[in-house]
């Protein structure tokens, strides 16, 4: 078989988005407020004196403690009380289905008891030859093989946890596509799922979970060493002392500060979790960790987003979204906010995950179209644009979320857009400059005309299945921000996911894993690796905390 199975996957799909979006939005399902036993005891906080001084109510103990009980964060606390630690993780979430990783679709994952049934099954060696040129070399070798190695522990720990998986390498052969050799499929999502992972957790005694608390500091002794945490428990502010600290916080997605530093002057609009805040980032970096040198994005495949959109998120169809937010996936011309062309807009339409990078270089970015092209949406499906060769190149998702989708409410949909305050239309392409400033507009347009005419794009390349003269009055502007999954990129480790200063030396006692560790390459590159890496490296963080202690 050559893909996914596009049904499952279908379901699946939908069903996390309508998670994601439950979970972004704050209305996750309270679960019980585990406490903390402790001694009770007040005292400062043996953080240092630049650090803030939080009253210390309680004091805990344990070997390993993990900030974070998403897709690395479960795997760490698995694995570490595996080899025997006395194990705490935390979460700010208030219960596993307030957490990413029962919402995901699928994980690339290698070596797991499942692909070995296979005789084609992906090696680790071809993973490794796949992912290193593939993301340039950019990664962290040393820690990316490690991950590759300990990809089939992560998998078998689903696998054995009764998580329900589709598996998109049955019948694969080596010349199936990548995504579906390495693609383990998650058929249940929320509930299901959750209850997998806290059976998981509850069947190890010597793991404990702890949700509805954050951590707040990183504790360190006078040598620099990490020696626990300062989190919040509630309204309890615990010191848990620990030998080792694994950070899993899952990036700063929810963190518009840290976006406009890391990626330079970005605006993301944020369609994951609300608890992806750069917290643990921002700790590691207190405790004297080195910020790592790769950021990139998983961005929405499903379309644009904008900040004043109300929802600003831009779900897949059949999801309540403002379907102008799809304009930009099939080849529209976009624009920057000087009006002029900055990319191939094929790239949005076949390779929209990875596209991040180029919409990242400015907060906002455009689409133009004209009254013919509005016409012909409300009335045939806007995949029936794409020539057969178009489509066969689409990605996935857009493969199967679009097919059948007429905007046949076009018209509401603009005039909400323009009401919102994100779209204008206008008799003229000058005057519809104006709207949002986009001074070279006019002149743009006329190139893109031109190269229409003559079927041969010598600006960008886009291919001429794409193009589309905008020349028919009146015209529509639409403003976007890129929508983005997760963050990939944090702290620097070595091979082992530990933390490392800024002499590269190891800050004793801290590990880093999941979309806060140090193995991401800008763009992203393949699809599910950042579940499947996430999950893998998680174990090796457990794995090296628990031999280190
Ligand atoms: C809706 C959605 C669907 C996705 N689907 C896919 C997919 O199909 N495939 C794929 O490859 N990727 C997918 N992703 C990306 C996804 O984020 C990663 O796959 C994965 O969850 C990242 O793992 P992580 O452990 O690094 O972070 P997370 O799974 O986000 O876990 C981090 C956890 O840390 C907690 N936390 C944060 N700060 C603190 C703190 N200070 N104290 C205590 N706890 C804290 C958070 O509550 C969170 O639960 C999806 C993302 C979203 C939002």
């Amino acid at each position: 078989m050559g893909g996914f199975n596009m049904t499952t996957i279908d379901v699946s799909r939908r069903s996390f988005i309508k998670g994601g979006l439950a979970g972004a939005m704050g209305i996750v399902a309270a679960g019980s407020l585990a406490a903390c036993a402790g001694s009770g005891s007040k005292k400062e906080s043996s953080a240092d004196s630049t650090k803030e001084q939080i009253t210390v109510e309680e004091t805990r103990e344990a070997d390993v403690v993990v900030v974070g009980l998403g897709a690395s964060g479960l795997m760490a606390a698995l694995a570490a009380a595996d080899k025997g630690a006395n194990v705490i993780a935390i979460d700010s979430a208030q219960n596993f289905e307030g957490t990413t990783n029962t919402h995901t679709t699928g994980a690339w994952m290698i070596g797991s008891k499942e692909q070995l049934k296979h005789a084609d099954y992906l090696t680790e060696q071809e993973a490794f030859e796949w992912i290193e040129p593939g993301t340039h070399y950019q990664s962290n070798g040393k820690v990316l093989r490690n991950i590759i190695r300990s990809s089939a522990q992560a998998a078998n720990y689903l696998i054995d946890g009764g998580v329900q998986l589709m598996y998109a390498f049955e019948g694969s052969t080596k010349d199936t596509p990548m995504l579906s050799r390495g693609g383990h499929i998650y058929l249940e999502e929320g509930e299901g799922r959750a209850n997998n992972f806290r059976d998981m957790c509850a069947q190890r005694s010597n793991l404990e979970t702890i949700f509805n608390c954050k951590a707040q500091q990183l504790v360190t002794d006078d040598s620099g060493n990490v020696t626990g945490i300062i989190c919040k428990n509630g309204k309890t502010e615990t010191q848990i002392n620990a030998k080792a600290v694994i950070m899993c916080s899952g990036g700063f997605l929810a963190n518009p500060d840290m976006i406009k530093e890391l990626f330079a002057g970005a605006v993301l609009v944020n369609q994951g979790m609300g608890q992806n805040d750069g917290s643990g980032i921002k700790m590691c970096q207190e405790a004297g960790a080195q910020i790592g040198k790769n950021f990139s994005v998983s961005i929405n495949e499903m379309g644009a987003a904008n900040l004043k959109a109300s929802p600003a998120y831009s779900w897949a169809p059949g999801r309540g979204t403002n379907p102008c937010f799809y304009l930009p996936l099939f080849g529209n011309i976009l624009v920057d906010k000087r009006g002029e062309r900055f990319m191939n807009e094929q790239q949005m339409c076949e390779l929209t995950m990875f596209s991040g990078e180029p919409l990242l270089r400015d907060p906002y970015y455009y689409t133009i179209v004209d009254q013919a092209y509005v016409d012909r949406v409300k009335s045939s499906p806007v995949f029936d644009f794409l020539t057969a060769g178009t489509k066969q190149n689409m990605g996935p998702a857009l493969l199967m979320g679009f097919q059948d989708v007429t905007l046949s409410d076009f018209d509401k949909s603009i005039d909400e857009a323009i009401s919102q305050g994100w779209a204008a239309k206008a008799d003229s392409i000058e005057e519809l400059a104006k709207k949002f400033d986009l001074t070279d507009l006019p002149e743009t347009i006329k190139a893109y005309n031109d190269a229409c005419s003559k079927g041969y794009d010598d600006e960008f390349f886009l291919p001429a299945d794409y193009m589309h003269a905008i020349n028919q009055g009146p015209y529509y502007v639409f403003e976007y921000n890129p929508g983005a999954w997760v963050t990939l990129g944090g702290i620097k480790t070595d091979g082992f996911c530990r933390a490392v200063n800024a002499d590269n030396d190891v800050i004793k006692g801290l590990y880093v894993a999941g979309v806060d560790g140090d193995f991401w390459s800008v763009p992203y590159f393949q699809g599910g690796s950042c579940n499947g890496f996430s999950l893998a490296s998680g174990v090796l963080a457990g794995n090296t905390a628990s031999a280190d202690i």
